[in-house]
């Protein structure tokens, strides 16, 4: 697969049905109520009460010490590197990793570290793999310092690590002297999906995080979490680099409504994406297996046709207003969320397949 993903420039077409990204979303009538509602105060002085209230929600959920609001799951990620890291120290991953291919150099830049890909079934390695990736200890190998997985994996087509997977790649990581990093941006997609609680999935991490913008619907916005000198530190940098806000409440209170209300019902996402995967894997233009879609994330690829997935997707949204992702020469990405209902999906599953009847 190639990381290429479409160029983002704002739609000229109306959109119909937005299965581009589960960011997409957009706020509910009565999370923009509880927004309105928020009593605000100075958050880096600690005097915001609806930020507190989120962030102490969101610690007892993740099950650790101590939790910070970050305006971005990128904001995390990067933030936790540079914790655990020195410059020229190396951070394992998987390599279809958010980190890796969209976060602008971010570790480089601004952790100086390296990030080394782990070739990966889904976005999952295990722990042989990971133990073949670890560097021994010298003076010539930068230091293998960091495992970050994520969870669920994006460009894994929705993948949960399941509790075994994680326990014993963190274990080995753990028996190497690494430290561990959970990207955990649809975290809760797979909380619902697998039944195993966010505190056991994040028990074994040093840092966590969970993205309240993706398929929670909240306008933007993430919390990290891990022990107090962890987050301590976090802080240091959220200042340093202008991520210490004012009246963050109203956004944090969005974030509180969608924990409250929009978990459970990320089974209807999941829902609709196996239905989406079931109506256009029957295409024979589409290569697919149904059964790999755990979560809300459909990616596929196009066979036995000469378009590419640019151009099909382009030709979707300007012939039916339905948008999804093109990646590379034959890979498409289509994910659901809270805007979207199960008759969006049955007209999404048949105009895919329409088009491909159509086109060369
Ligand atoms: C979206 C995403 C991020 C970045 O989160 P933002 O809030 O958009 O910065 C990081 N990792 C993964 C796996 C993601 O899907």
């Amino acid at each position: 697969m190639s990381y290429a993903g479409v160029v983002p420039t704002p739609s000229p077409f109306e959109i119909s049905v937005d299965l581009y990204s589960d960011t997409v979303s957009r706020p509910t009538a009565g999370m923009r109520a509880a927004m309105m509602d928020a009593p605000v105060g100075d958050e880096q002085k600690g005097e915001d009460p609806s930020t507190n209230e989120l962030t102490e929600l969101a610690r007892q959920l993740l099950g650790k010490n101590a939790a910070v609001f970050l305006p971005s799951g990128t904001m995390c990620n990067q933030i936790s590197y540079a914790i655990h890291c020195r410059p020229g120290d190396e951070i394992l991953v998987d390599d279809t990793a958010h980190a890796l291919h969209y976060e602008g150099g971010g570790p480089a830049a601004l952790a100086g570290a390296l990030l080394t890909p782990i070739t990966a079934d889904h976005g999952v390695f295990t722990a042989e793999e990971l133990d073949k990736a670890i560097r021994p200890p010298g003076r010539h190998a930068p230091r293998s310092r960091l495992v970050s997985i994520e969870q669920t994996s994006n460009l894994g087509g929705g993948r949960c690590w399941t509790l075994d997977e994680i326990t014993t790649v963190t274990d080995t990581a753990k028996g190497h002297g690494l430290q561990c990093h959970m990207d955990g941006a649809r975290l809760l997609n797979a909380v619902v999906a697998t039944g195993v609680s966010a505190r056991e999935f994040c028990e074994p991490f040093d840092s966590v995080w969970l993205d309240l913008s993706k398929g929670l619907g909240a306008p933007f916005g993430a919390i990290l979490a891990g022990d107090v000198d962890f987050i301590e530190e976090a802080w240091r940098l959220k200042q340093r680099w202008g991520g210490a806000l004012r009246q963050s409440g109203i956004v944090a209170a969005a974030g509180t409504y969608a924990l409250r209300h929009h978990v459970d019902r990320l089974a209807d996402d999941h829902d609709h994406a196996r239905a989406l995967a079931e109506a256009i894997s029957t295409h024979p233009r589409v290569s697919l297996d149904p059964a790999r879609v755990q979560t809300n994330i459909v990616i596929f690829d196009l066979i036995g046709t000469r378009t590419s997935p640019a151009d099909l997707a382009d030709r979707l949204l300007r012939e039916t207003g339905i948008r999804i992702g093109a990646f590379g020469p034959s890979t498409l990405r289509a994910l659901t969320h809270l805007d979207v209902t199960s008759s969006d999906i049955h007209t999404a599953g048949k105009a895919i397949c329409a088009l491909l009847d159509v086109v060369e």
